[in-house]
């Protein structure tokens, strides 16, 4: 990758720091130790026993060196303005976070302490913060293609098509963030059901396709 190759994604060195507590936070701290980062934070809104990502993941990072700073959030990241040039992050500045009362999911909501302001040294920040689908419809040039209230592709959930004739869809980009094994069971599902598509359009078309079609016989005879 070009962005490694010229450093700009390479840890080695750096004092990282990754935001977010899910495993997407734990692939990145994991990678930043194994690219010889010079220290690896992970800073999270909750607390250990309320984080999203997997505890044996995060014992495992805590065994290869990651510092977990919990209860604190993301404020501003900040550059020096001289070491690198403005724009380059040269720390990231953060308050600590106390959980409240429980929010509408049930969780108990992240709230900010007052004066609580601190400041991490950092030359790499990855927010691990999660991930939105982008405006498909407009992405692909296809406004009618119908999405869900979560911007996903919306499918026929017994043929993995889509609103458009033809046109399927299956992982990700219809169940949102998943897993690997669910992109391989729907692939395959709907492989099985673009299979039996086609050999339905087939049939149904061949009557008509074969009138216009000339025979062999008679192309030639004249
Ligand atoms: C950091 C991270 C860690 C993860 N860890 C795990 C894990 O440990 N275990 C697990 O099961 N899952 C994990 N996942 C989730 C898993 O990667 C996804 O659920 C899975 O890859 C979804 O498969 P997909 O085929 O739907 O999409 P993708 O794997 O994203 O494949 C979509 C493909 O479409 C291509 N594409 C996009 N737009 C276009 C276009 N316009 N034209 C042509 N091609 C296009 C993309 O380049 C990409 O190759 C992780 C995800 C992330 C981000």
């Amino acid at each position: 990758m070009p962005a490694y190759d010229d450093g700009t994604l390479n840890a080695a060195g750096k004092n990282v720091v990754v935001i977010g507590g899910g495993d997407t936070a734990m692939d990145c701290v994991r990678t930043a130790i194994r690219q010889n980062a010079k220290s690896v934070k992970c800073i999270y809104r909750r607390d250990r026993e309320n984080m999203p990502g997997s505890l044996r993941e995060v014992t495992h990072a805590e065994e290869e060196g990651v510092d977990f700073i919990w209860l604190a959030g993301p404020r501003a990241l900040l550059s020096d303005g001289t070491t690198k040039g403005v724009g380059h992050v040269a720390s990231l500045r953060a308050t600590r976070m106390r959980l409240g009362l429980p929010d509408s999911s049930g969780r108990q909501a992240p709230e900010v302490m007052a004066d609580s302001e601190f400041t991490l040294k950092a030359d790499l920040v990855i927010k691990a913060l999660g991930f939105d689908p982008e405006d498909i419809p407009s992405l692909f040039n296809a406004p009618d293609l119908k999405v869900s209230r979560w911007g996903t592709i919306s499918t026929d959930f017994n043929t993995q098509m889509t609103n458009m004739d033809g046109v399927f869809a299956v992982g990700d980009i219809v169940r949102g963030a998943s897993l690997v094994v669910w992109a391989i069971r729907d692939g395959r599902d709907a492989a099985k059901s673009i299979e039996t598509y086609l050999e339905s359009k087939i049939a149904r078309d061949a009557p008509n396709s074969q009138e216009n079609i000339p025979a062999p016989a008679e192309a030639f005879c004249t």
